[in-house]
């Protein structure tokens, strides 16, 4: 199952268990340590003086009491000194230690809050991708439902360097939308008249290339022209015949890509971060109709070109366009060859838009 990010205070998750950013002792702190021992009551302070502390970089496990969910986890992240002291590896076994307590206890969902990102100071974008590396690895191997937890949003950033490639990129593809749209606007209305005439049909041809040429076009932008004529030409069809050539559906697509990239069911389903019931229920049904979120998934699992990522949507009635913030997002990734979906996600999130997968 697949891996979220969220923004909301963790005591409230009615998951099976969430994570404590505990201290050393166990025995209650500030942040999200004094809200989760808040909100359980006084007996989460008890169960955990039987504990005896715990190791930074270890977990250990309690109930949870008034908390919505099962259990709570309490794991101790590292004080951030620099980076040079072993705290990537210590705040990876945080995770790891946490997600295979998670999984003895037969936990389906887990929410983590971003470990040792408070007063322990570790940089919030590499806290956010130690998460993310370590449960999109876990994952891999095992089903679970892993909520990451960010709960100050404002002061959560993705490097500096990304945020800022994306941001050009939305800018100058919106210069470009209103150049594309303004020309396609006025071949629009250049042809709609035409097509008011009688003759038509007849004169299409004549008449479409001196527009054509009048708008100077070039290979790869679009020629209203070809399409306009073969469908006034076309002899008419039944409904029937037209149903017998339905083109291949977005499911039949998904199966042909998996097979030619020569990967397994779960390699795809995981790597785009769906979960495996969505999956199958896809699988089983050839008309299945995905959100789009979960249709750009599986272009992005699979690595599909531009081009390619486009035809996939259109099967499931989508498109990728210039007029949204999320399309721009997704056209950056791909156009940079970077399809690492958790990573696509971390910048969806932090530009508001909905996150790939599910
Ligand atoms: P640490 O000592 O490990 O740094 P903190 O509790 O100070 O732990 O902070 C860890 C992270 O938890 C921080 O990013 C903080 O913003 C976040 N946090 C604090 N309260 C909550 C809450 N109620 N729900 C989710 N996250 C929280």
């Amino acid at each position: 199952m697949p891996i979220q990010i969220i923004r909301t205070d963790i005591t409230k998750l009615n998951c099976d268990a969430i994570v404590n950013a505990a201290n050393n002792s166990l025995l209650g702190g500030g942040g999200v340590d004094g809200a989760i021992h808040r909100a359980a009551g006084p007996n989460l302070l008890r169960e955990c003086r039987t504990l005896h502390g715990c190791e930074t970089g270890q977990a250990k496990i309690t109930g949870a009491y008034k908390l919505p969910c099962k259990y709570v986890i309490h794991t101790v992240g590292p004080v951030w000194r620099g980076g040079q002291n072993g705290e990537k590896q210590l705040l990876e076994s945080c995770y790891r230690e946490s997600l295979k307590l998670a999984k003895k206890y037969e936990c389906e969902s887990v929410a983590f809050p971003l470990i040792s990102s408070g007063v322990y100071g570790y940089p919030k974008d590499q806290a956010l991708k130690v998460a993310m590396d370590v449960c999109s690895d876990f994952l891999l191997k095992n089903d679970m439902l892993v909520n990451i937890v960010i709960f100050d949003k404002a002061a959560y950033q993705i490097s500096e360097k990304l945020f800022s490639d994306i941001r050009a990129y939305i800018d100058d593809h919106y210069v470009d939308l209103h150049t594309d749209s303004l020309y396609e606007r006025m071949l629009r209305e250049q042809c709609s008249q035409i097509l008011e005439m009688d003759e038509c049909v007849a004169e299409f041809p004549k008449l479409a290339m001196p527009l054509a040429d009048s708008f100077q076009l070039e290979d790869n932008k679009p020629s209203m022209a070809a399409p306009m004529q073969a469908q006034q030409l076309a002899p008419q069809m039944s409904l029937d015949e037209k149903l017998g050539q339905i083109d291949e559906s977005f499911s039949q697509m998904l199966l042909r890509k998996i097979d030619e990239k020569g990967m397994t069911d779960a390699q795809c389903y995981k790597k785009a971060n769906v979960d495996r019931k969505l999956f199958s229920k896809i699988r089983s049904n050839v008309h299945y109709s995905p959100s789009k979120t979960t249709a750009i998934a599986f272009a992005i699992a699979l690595e599909l070109s531009l081009e390619e990522t486009k035809e996939m949507l259109m099967k499931a009635g989508y498109a990728l366009s210039h007029s949204n913030k999320f399309d721009l997002i997704i056209e950056y990734f791909i156009q940079s060859g970077n399809y690492n979906i958790f990573e696509i996600n971390e910048a969806l999130f932090m530009f508001d838009q909905s996150l790939l997968g599910m």
